[in-house]
């Protein structure tokens, strides 16, 4: 296998630009599932508070035998506590139910326009302490449009390292990248295989049968020449060592551009101008 790429962030911070996401993967079988990512060559693992695995994650990662910087880990705030104090004490949980003294970045999960008064910059300042103190080693957001990125831009100092945001081949969000690259923040693409939903499609299906790649390799390779980071989830073995086999070959641009244009605005989560966070 072809070593992951490396990413560097704003603040001169690596990321490997692939991992591994524990969304609706049960506490019971995390441990199994980020053991076996581990395994397969996965050293970036990308858990929430919301995910309730935690916990199993840090568990999986202390049995791997890895070091701990050799594992790039993720967290994100509870949509339940972005006043500051709650958002320190949820911070404080992340790092103890992980077992570690520091993540690899922490970010505001979503921005909650209705909640909070909306203040989101009270909360990314809370977040900028975490970074000082050194226990967030990065901070980003998820979920954040170009409106909400530019609020911070006028009442913070720092400039979030990445946006967690859906991103697919139904779904291509080709502005708020666009907003992205030209502020150095890094996209992160969030549900990369649209929770499977893509995979059927007939360009995707040709593509896969003239490389010889499955059809998820195809999309997750897709989203890697286009300068994502991504983190498939899978709780089967077999389609975790599936996914990760994407860096020992090359789409074309036409193929790139061929599945870019299936583009059709659809997501398979929330929007985040509507979403409240429950
Ligand atoms: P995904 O696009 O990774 O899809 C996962 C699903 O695709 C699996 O449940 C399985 O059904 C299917 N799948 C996986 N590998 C396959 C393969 N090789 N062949 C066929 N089918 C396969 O969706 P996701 O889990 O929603 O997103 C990935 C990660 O993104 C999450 O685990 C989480 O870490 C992150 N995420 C973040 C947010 C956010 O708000 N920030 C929201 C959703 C997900």
């Amino acid at each position: 296998m072809t070593s992951i790429p490396d990413i560097t962030l704003n603040n001169g911070q690596t990321i490997p630009q692939f991992g591994f996401g524990v969304f609706q993967i049960e506490p019971q079988d995390t441990v199994a599932a980020v053991s076996t990512a581990l395994e397969a060559g996965y050293r970036h693992i990308d858990t929430a508070e919301m995910y309730g695995n935690e916990a199993e994650v840090g568990e999986a990662i202390a049995k791997s035998g890895l070091e701990r910087g050799e594992v790039f880990v993720t967290s994100k705030l509870s949509n339940d506590s972005h006043e500051p104090d709650e958002a320190r004490q949820a911070f404080e949980g992340t790092l103890k139910a992980l077992g570690t003294e520091y993540v690899d970045l922490f970010l505001i999960h979503w921005p909650l326009p209705a909640r909070y008064g909306g203040d989101i910059a009270a909360t990314w300042r809370t977040l900028e302490e975490f970074y000082r103190e050194g226990r967030a080693r990065s901070i980003g957001v998820s979920n954040f449009q170009p409106h909400h990125l530019r609020r911070l831009h006028g009442e913070t100092q720092i400039i979030p390292a990445v946006n967690q945001i859906e991103v697919h081949p139904y779904l291509t969000q080709d502005d708020v990248r666009a907003f992205c690259a030209e502020h150095q923040i890094t996209v992160e693409a969030w549900s990369p295989l649209g929770k499977g939903g893509v995979l059927g499609a007939p360009v995707i299906r040709s593509i896969s049968e003239r490389t010889g790649k499955t059809p998820a390799q195809v999309v997750l390779r897709w989203h890697i020449q286009r300068g994502d980071i991504v983190f498939p989830k899978s709780v089967t073995p077999d389609r975790i060592r599936e996914n990760i086999g994407i860096f020992g070959f090359e789409l074309s641009a036409t193929d790139i551009a061929d599945i870019t244009v299936l583009n059709r605005n659809e997501r398979t989560g929330p929007d985040p101008d509507k979403f409240d966070g429950r």
